[in-house]
């Protein structure tokens, strides 16, 4: 039985992450060290406090409400991450993480370089290639992973910052970074339409593209990403559930969903598991393209394993099914199938 085999870390089916935020990804502990290291001044001297502060859990959610909290965690955990030294082996305990525990064998991370600068002081151009050397070394020590980075444009930055990310994209094309999307929540000056050009001229030089869209608000935009940009991917994307045209669009152009239901229902873009299950069965029916991933394990508590098992412990999809996403999701990575590092 797949499920049982997936309880044996060295017989588990191997697995395709594709919507992980580095700012989300790491190991609370190896934060409480490159904080430290670095001498960072963090609001508690305990342990145990930090980890709570950089987490969240779905009883937590309930007892202390999240929006706020939400950003203070990618407040902390980007600031630790903000520079050379700690990139590399974030990036690196990631990969190699996810590798030994759940099997990942082929994981893009996508994080923002301009949260991680401290507004301008550290050089870009180092963030990136310290994230791209830890990537180089955890593909170095196992040898069966596949990896690639996404770098993330903000819908709260002016159209100028966002353009610098996405040249910083092309400049490293060569050595990994193999996507571009674009997150953060609505804002009041951002319109999807001035970024159309953008992605199109991503797409015409081979990257990926991928957008958060359709996780909460009216439709509007996604439905703007779906017609106008044409995806390969978007990440979320659930409300389309809600509009059989959209549905039909989705399928018809094949994007493919990242979802990722335990954050979710953490974050509370869905209320409930009853309310989840609805609208990612309808999803399926409609025969859209769905992948299963984590948006940053550490900070939800969850793993790849945990959001499948989850799914099928309650109800939303059969074991056959989990084993079409999976497979959806080896097919749709932006990762070459030859490896991604290294290659001119
Ligand atoms: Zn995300």
């Amino acid at each position: 039985m797949p499920f049982q085999r997936a309880l044996d870390p060295t017989k588990r089916i191997p697995l395709a992450e594709l919507h992980s935020h580095l700012g989300g990804a790491v190991d609370s502990a190896i934060l409480w060290t490159l904080a430290h290291q670095q001498g960072i001044k963090l609001p508690t001297k305990n342990y145990w406090e930090f980890d709570r502060m950089v987490t969240i859990s779905t009883d937590r959610k309930k007892l202390e409400g999240v929006t706020a909290l939400d950003k203070e965690k990618y407040h902390w955990t980007e600031l630790i991450q903000s520079s050379p030294l700690a990139m590399e082996p974030t990036v690196h305990e990631t990969i190699g993480g996810a590798y030994r525990a759940n099997h990942v064998v082929v994981h893009e991370i996508r994080y923002n370089p301009m949260k991680r600068n401290r507004g301008g002081e550290r050089d870009l151009d180092h963030i990136i290639l310290s994230s791209i050397r830890g990537m180089e070394q955890a593909t170095l020590e196992y040898e069966e992973v596949r990896a690639g980075i996404i770098l993330l444009l903000d819908r709260t930055f002016p159209f100028k910052l966002n353009e610098i990310i996405y040249q910083k994209t092309l400049k490293y094309q060569h050595r990994g970074v193999v996507g571009i999307d674009i997150a953060g929540p609505q804002h009041p000056d951002f319109r999807m339409q001035e970024y159309a050009d953008l992605f199109q001229d991503a797409k015409r030089h081979g990257l990926g593209v991928t957008i958060h869209t359709g996780e909460e608000g009216d439709l509007s935009e996604m439905k703007f990403v779906v017609e106008k940009i044409q995806p390969q991917r978007i990440g979320h994307g659930f409300l389309a559930a809600h509009d059989r045209a959209l549905l039909r669009s989705l399928v018809e152009q094949g994007i493919v969903l990242e979802l990722c239901p335990t954050s979710n229902l953490n974050i509370g873009t869905i209320a409930s598991v009853s309310k989840l299950k609805k609208m990612y069965r309808a999803l399926y029916e409609a025969r859209v393209e769905l992948t299963i991933n984590t948006d940053g394990p550490e900070m939800y508590g969850t793993t790849l394993w945990k959001e499948f098992n989850f799914l099928r412990e309650n109800g939303v999809f059969t074991e056959e099914e989990l084993s079409e996403l999976r497979s959806n999701a080896m097919k749709a990575t932006f990762v070459p199938a030859n490896g991604s590092v290294g290659l001119i």
